[in-house]
C-alpha cells in the first residue's frame, strides 16, 4: 500500500454492536436472525399508532459490562433521545438513541502495533440505540422490499476519538473491540450477520498541520477487510484531491467491495439536521452503585486472564496460551477438547496444527468446524493411550473432517489402525529390516545415530505407519546390544 508521504491520517471509528438479547430493545419481538421477513416485527417495531416503547432491562447490564471492560465512566443517569430522519426502513420516522446522556463515557482500548509496542485508543462514548429495518433492493424487480425483523434490535454504538492513524491501527482496534464484546458475551460477533458494523471517519492533513482536516464518513463496513480497504481508498483519494489543489467535501460515503472504492451517498448531516430532542415516551434510567458493583462482580473472564489461566493451570507455553485465548470460541473449543482428552498440551498442539490448518485451508470458522471438540478430545485421548500413532491420527482426523466417520474409535476399529506396540510382534519384523540393510546397520553400529531415523522410517513404512515409534526405537537399541 502506497500512501503519499508528507501527510498524516486521522481516523475515528463508530462501531455498532448488536447486543445479544433474546428480545428487542423496546418491544418483546424476537431478535433471531434469518427468519421470514416481517415475522418478528411487533406493533412497536411497525410504529403503529398508540403503542409505547418499554426498555428491555437486559441491554443496560450489557452496556455497563462493556463500560467496565474498557475502564469507562458509567452514567448513573442516562436518557434516550429521538433522532429524526426519514427512510423507508424506519417506520417511526425517528430512531431512539442516546445523545446527551449516554450510558458509557470515556474509556480506552490498547492495541498492538506492527513493532509490538502498545498504543492506547481513547473511547469517546458508547450509547444504546435501536437498529433500523432492512431495505432489500435486490429481492424484487423495480421494487424495494422492507424487512422490519431487524428494526428495534438493540445496538451499542461505540465511538472512538480520532486517535487511529492508519488502516492497520483501525483493524487492530476493531479486532480488539470484537474480541472484547464476544468475551463479555454481549454480542455474538457474527460479522456475516451484521452483528458488528463499522463506520470510518477519515480525514488527512499536512504533516506540519495542527488542525484536523475535513472528514468523510464511510458507513456500514461489515468486515475487517472492507474496513481496511475503505480507509486505504479514502486516504489516497483525499490526499490526491488536496495535492491537486481541490478540496474534500464533508459527506457520507459507501464502500463498494466489488469495485474496491468508496462513493458519495449524501452530504453530511449535522446534529441540527436530525432535530434531536428528549424521547418523551421513556423516563431517564437510573443505575445505582449497587447494580454496577453486582455487574462488576459477575464480569466474565477476559482474554488476558484466560491466557494466564491457560499457562498456570495447563502448563501451556505463553505463545500457545495467547493463540488459544485470543478468540473466545477457540478458547471454549480448547477447554471442551481437554475435558475428553485429559491432555492439555497434546490437545493444544492438535488444535494449533491440524485443526487450525484445516480451518484456514477451507476458510471455515471454529464455530462451524466439522470436527467437534468432543471428537478431537476422543482422538487425542487415543493417541495419549497409545492406541494409535500420531501419524495414523492424522488420517483419522482427515476422516472426521470430511465426515467419512463420526467416531475416531469406530474408524480405527473398522480400518484396523491400532498401533503396534507389542514387542513380540514388532521384533521379528525389525530383525528382518536390520538384516536387509547391512550397510546402514554397519553405520549405525559405528555410532551414526542418524541411521536410527532411517530404520524407524523403514519399520513405519512396512507397518503403514502403525508401529509405535518409541517401541521401535527401544527394540532397535536392544537388538544392537545383542548379536544381529
Ligand atoms: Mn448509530
Amino acid at each position: 500500500m502506497n500512501i503519499p508521504t508528507g501527510w498524516q491520517i486521522d481516523i475515528g471509528l463508530e462501531i455498532h454492536a448488536q447486543l445479544n438479547t433474546k428480545s428487542k430493545i423496546f418491544s418483546g419481538a424476537s431478535t433471531l436472525f434469518g427468519s421470514e421477513p416481517n415475522s418478528q416485527a411487533s406493533a412497536v417495531d411497525l410504529a403503529l399508532p398508540g403503542v409505547l416503547p418499554v426498555v428491555n432491562e437486559a441491554v443496560y447490564a450489557k452496556a455497563v459490562r462493556f463500560g467496565l471492560g474498557v475502564s469507562a465512566d458509567i452514567s448513573r443517569v442516562s436518557a434516550f433521545d429521538r433522532k429524526n430522519y426519514f427512510y423507508p426502513d424506519l417506520p417511526k420516522g425517528y430512531q431512539i438513541t442516546q445523545m446527551d446522556l449516554p450510558i458509557v463515557s470515556g474509556g480506552h482500548i490498547d492495541i498492538l502495533l506492527e513493532d509490538s509496542t502498545e498504543k492506547r485508543i481513547r473511547i469517546t462514548r458508547a450509547h444504546l440505540e435501536e437498529d433500523a429495518g432492512k431495505s432489500l433492493h435486490e429481492a424484487f424487480d423495480r421494487y424495494t422490499g422492507i424487512d422490519l425483523n431487524r428494526a428495534g434490535t438493540p445496538l451499542l454504538e461505540i465511538v472512538s476519538e480520532p486517535d487511529i492513524k492508519s488502516a492497520f491501527e483501525a483493524v487492530a482496534y476493531a479486532r480488539k473491540i470484537h474480541q472484547l464484546v464476544t468475551y463479555l458475551n454481549i454480542c455474538d460477533g457474527d460479522m456475516s450477520q451484521g452483528s458488528l458494523r463499522f463506520d470510518a471517519n477519515v480525514s488527512v492533513r499536512r504533516e506540519d498541520s495542527d488542525t484536523l482536516g475535513v472528514r468523510t464518513e464511510t458507513k456500514n463496513l461489515n468486515s475487517f477487510r472492507f474496513l481496511e480497504r475503505a480507509i486505504y481508498y479514502e486516504t489516497v483519494r483525499q490526499i490526491d484531491r488536496l495535492e491537486a489543489g481541490r478540496s474534500v467535501a464533508q459527506e457520507t460515503r459507501l464502500y463498494d467491495h466489488n469495485k474496491d472504492e468508496t462513493r458519495p451517498m449524501r452530504s453530511k448531516e449535522t446534529a441540527t439536521d436530525y432535530r434531536y430532542f428528549p424521547e418523551p415516551d421513556l423516563l431517564p434510567v437510573i443505575i445505582t452503585d449497587e447494580t454496577i458493583a453486582k455487574i462488576k462482580a459477575e464480569m466474565p473472564e477476559l482474554p488476558t486472564q484466560r491466557q494466564q489461566r491457560f499457562i498456570e493451570d495447563f502448563n501451556l507455553a505463553a505463545t500457545d496460551a495467547a493463540l488459544l485465548a485470543n478468540d473466545r470460541n477457540l478458547a471454549d473449543y480448547f477447554e471442551a477438547t481437554i475435558k475428553n482428552s485429559q491432555d492439555p498440551i497434546l490437545s493444544a498442539n492438535w488444535i494449533k496444527v491440524e485443526l487450525l490448518g484445516h480451518l484456514n485451508r477451507d476458510a471455515v470458522s471454529i464455530t462451524d468446524s466439522p470436527v467437534s471438540a468432543i471428537q478431537l478430545g476422543d482422538l487425542v485421548a487415543l493417541i495419549q493411550a497409545g492406541t494409535i500413532s500420531g501419524k495414523i491420527a492424522k488420517d483419522v482426523f482427515a476422516a472426521l473432517w470430511t465426515g467419512e466417520t463420526s467416531s475416531a474409535a469406530t474408524y480405527i476399529e473398522q480400518h484396523d489402525l491400532h498401533q503396534l506396540s507389542d514387542p513380540s510382534a514388532l521384533e521379528p519384523l525389525i530383525f528382518d529390516i536390520l538384516k536387509a540393510n547391512p550397510k546402514q546397520l554397519e553405520q549405525l553400529r559405528s555410532g551414526k545415530d542418524k541411521l536410527m531415523g532411517f530404520f524407524v522410517g523403514q519399520v513405519m513404512k512396512q507397518t503403514q505407519g502403525k508401529a509405535n515409534p518409541q517401541e521401535v526405537n527401544n527394540i532397535i537399541k536392544r537388538l544392537l546390544q545383542e548379536t544381529v
